[in-house]
């Protein structure tokens, strides 16, 4: 497009004196602004399109190959570990097995309930099989998603984030792991399905179902509520593997009365011992329902495992064992700075020993280790001479002692 008093941009129209680089083409010119903005777009495009292959290589590994996997990372949690390596292989052979033949058997999906305390490694777990096997892998919270049309996230934004963590690419997403943390929070407040329907849990429930069974969902590709200009994402639902974690607070008093009526029925003879400390190890489906999720969701996890409280020995080897373990992650931290961390022994127990106090899981070692080297944290960096630091009984117990989290009322 030329303009009477010379050339201008043949696609914004704007003249040269107003452009700061002008490309003449064969018939028209193009300047510099609309050269960006086509970059982005076609950018844009090919992350839709033409997304890079390394996320849909996924690897299909044994069941005590996982396990293995996750030994190096989550302290004890045999039981969740082993039943979850079973149904994530399933799971995934399902998927072989539908890209490969025709239909046979037609396997149903194993999505997961894991009932746990807070902090005893239900994330990490989910975490960690996504990072096996090289799949996308995502966090929702149950807590703000809530019925269409009500104040709060759709269910669909789950899939944003999915697709997210998937850098877009719609068929790695499909077969991703999507971990859903507080799904005891979403529960009915009342066990009699009969009361007037409440919004806040069983309405989300249900928009659940859809999602977990397989569909196919138009996804708004960054998340929040559906604007009907946003351009959408088809994602189909049906390979993505959902694994759901809770507290279930309370749950303990309805293993506990189901346990000891079937005690009672059963002959007479009192030769079944019942380890009264951790009684989520005899949860079953019914419990669940009992505690509000409705029985079509628990039909569509159909795998339910716990996790066991952690003791100070857990937490202490939590400290120290795994690949990524605290203690190694800030001897690491200090070592950037030339400096090297050493812990003594009855510090880690001192840490332990605080945690449990806290009564906040493994996730109040760090915490606490945060209270203790912070000071240390923030001097050492600027302090040329100090080339070590050990971390005595006394170091500790004066940091932690100043530290907000002391001040902090124990309940
Ligand atoms: P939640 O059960 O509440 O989902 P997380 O999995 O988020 O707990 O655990 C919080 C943090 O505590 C993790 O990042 C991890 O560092 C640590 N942790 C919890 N449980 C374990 C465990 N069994 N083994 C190793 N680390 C653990």
């Amino acid at each position: 497009m030329a303009k009477a008093n010379g050339i201008s941009c043949s696609f914004c129209g704007r003249p040269k004196s107003e452009v700061g680089i002008l490309i003449a083409g064969v018939t028209g010119h193009i300047c510099d602004s609309c050269i960006s903005q086509a970059h982005q777009s076609v950018d844009e495009q090919m992350r839709f399109d033409h997304k890079s292959e390394s996320k849909t290589d996924f690897k299909l590994l044994k069941p005590a190959h996982i396990k293995e996997h996750r030994d190096e990372y989550v302290i004890g949690q045999d039981d969740a570990k082993k039943i979850l390596s079973v149904a994530v292989y399933n799971h995934y052979k399902r998927i072989a097995l539908k890209t490969n033949t025709a239909n046979e058997v037609e396997i149903e999906k194993s999505n997961v309930i894991l009932v746990g305390r807070t902090g005893t490694g239900k994330t990490l777990l989910a975490k960690t099989i996504a990072k096996s096997l090289n799949v996308p892998f995502c966090i929702a919270d149950a807590t703000v998603l809530t019925e269409a049309g009500y104040v709060g996230e759709d269910v669909e934004s789950i899939l944003s984030r999915l697709l997210q963590a998937a850098d877009y690419n719609v068929e790695a997403a499909e077969r991703g792991i999507v971990f859903i943390d507080e799904i005891d929070k979403i529960a009915r407040k009342s066990d009699n399905p009969s009361i007037t329907r409440d919004v806040s849990g069983e309405g989300v429930q249900q928009a659940l179902l859809k999602l977990l069974e397989g569909t196919e969902v138009n996804v708004p590709p960054q998340g929040g509520r559906k604007h009907p200009e946003q351009k959408m994402i088809k994602v189909n639902t049906s390979n993505i593997l959902f694994v759901a974690g809770g507290a279930f607070d309370g749950i303990e008093k309805i293993i506990a009365r189901r346990v000891n009526r079937n005690l009672i029925g059963f002959s007479g003879k009192n030769d079944v011992k019942i380890d009264s400390e951790n009684l989520l190890q005899y949860i079953i489906p019914s419990d669940v329902k009992d505690f509000g999720l409705i029985p079509e969701l628990i039909g569509r996890m159909p795998v339910l495992s716990y996790l066991d409280p952690l003791d100070e020995k857990a937490l202490r080897r939590i400290l120290t064992e795994p690949k990524n373990a605290l203690v190694k992650q800030y001897v690491h931290l200090f070592a950037l700075d030339g400096v090297d961390l050493k812990f003594d022994s009855d510090v880690l127990d001192f840490i332990v020993k605080k945690a449990l106090e806290y009564k906040l899981g493994a996730r109040g070692l760090r915490s606490i280790c945060e209270a203790i080297l912070t000071d240390a944290m923030f001097e050492i960096p600027s302090s040329k001479s100090t080339k070590e630091l050990r971390v005595t009984m006394d170091y500790a117990e004066l940091r932690f002692g100043k530290s907000t989290m002391a001040k902090l009322k124990i309940a």
